[in-house]
């Protein structure tokens, strides 16, 4: 039992339960935001948003990690609002996205560091709400010098705080291995990682050469078929299973409430079970029916999201 960062106070990770431990309460630029005063009806997608959480509450989720980096328009305050009306417990996140943004060149990483120890420690946006988890992100680019930086950034606030870091990838690059080699680096135990996105990916070696390391895989995009349809998600995981990787593995959606990317019609059209729901509704019974056993779902769900977080202040 340990206590660990809620956006509305401590959690106890013997509390967390079934958790998805990568969505998004709210996707959308800050900027965007900033200068057109109807980009996002905060009231309308708050409404929504904590339908969406009360209807996956009602299936059994008891936590959500809401992996928002600062630079996708992390909102704390929306964050709390849905979490106190839909009575779920979520962590919240710091850290950054990919793209590389202008400060990054000329700020040293330990400068940037301290702001996501400031957003560990002292709470985020003014608020009480600490953040439990540490996103960063490489994509298709690979590690160029930035992403470098912004990785080392991540893993020295990891190193200050020993919460979680847990990452976006670009599977077709395999950019999970390069990742990990950055936080081998800066002498993180790469147990302490969640390398993200890696259920797109059908490609066992690459997977078994990151499980190999300790981190842990994120299968977590379940309900984006245009990516890569639920069956062959349903498969690798069921064959890493098989491979004795259970342990090692996490579920989630990477859904998005609100995401302000596209207009939201066509993400309904493309995406149309792209919610907190689809795993307890339907992945779930087709792993059961790929062979996944009860005790293997509960450590994906349950018990690995508690190790995640539970071994913080390991250095
Ligand atoms: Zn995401």
């Amino acid at each position: 039992m340990a206590k660990i960062n809620g956006v509305l106070g401590p959690l106890d990770t013997a509390e967390l339960g079934f958790t998805l431990m990568h969505e998004h309460v709210l996707v959308a630029n800050w900027a965007m935001r900033q200068a057109f005063a109807d980009w996002v009806d905060r009231e309308a997608h708050l409404a929504h948003a904590t339908r969406e959480a009360r209807s996956a509450k009602e299936r059994g989720i008891r936590t959500m990690v809401d992996l928002t980096p600062i630079n996708l328009g992390r909102d704390i305050h929306v964050i709390r609002e849905v979490a106190e009306r839909a009575g779920m417990q979520v962590i919240a996140a710091t850290g950054f996205y990919w793209t590389e943004e202008p400060w990054l060149q000329g700020w040293e990483v330990d400068r940037l560091a301290a702001y996501l120890v400031r957003d560990i420690e002292k709470g985020i946006q003014g608020t009480p709400a600490r953040a439990g988890i540490i996103k960063c992100a490489t994509d298709h680019l690979g590690v160029t010098e930035l992403n470098r930086k912004l990785l080392q950034v991540s893993a020295r606030a990891h190193r200050a705080t020993g919460v979680p870091i847990s990452t976006h990838t670009a599977v077709a690059q395999r950019t999970g291995l390069a990742q990990q080699d950055v936080f081998a680096e800066e002498g993180v135990d790469l147990s302490r990682v969640v390398i993200g996105h890696c259920g797109d990916s059908t490609d066992i070696d690459y997977l078994e050469a990151i499980l190999k390391r300790g981190s842990f895989i994120g299968m977590d995009r379940f309900g984006i078929d245009i990516i890569l349809p639920k069956p062959e998600r349903v498969a690798t995981i069921a064959e890493l299973c098989r491979r004795g990787f259970a342990r090692q593995m996490v579920l989630s959606h990477d859904a998005c409430c609100h995401i302000d990317w596209f207009p939201k019609e066509m993400i309904t059209h493309m995406a149309p079970r792209w919610n907190f729901r689809h795993i307890p509704d339907d992945v779930i019974p087709a792993l059961k029916e790929a062979g996944v056993g009860e005790v293997q779902l509960r450590e994906m769900t349950v018990d690995n999201p508690r190790r995640i977080f539970e071994r913080q202040g390991a250095y």
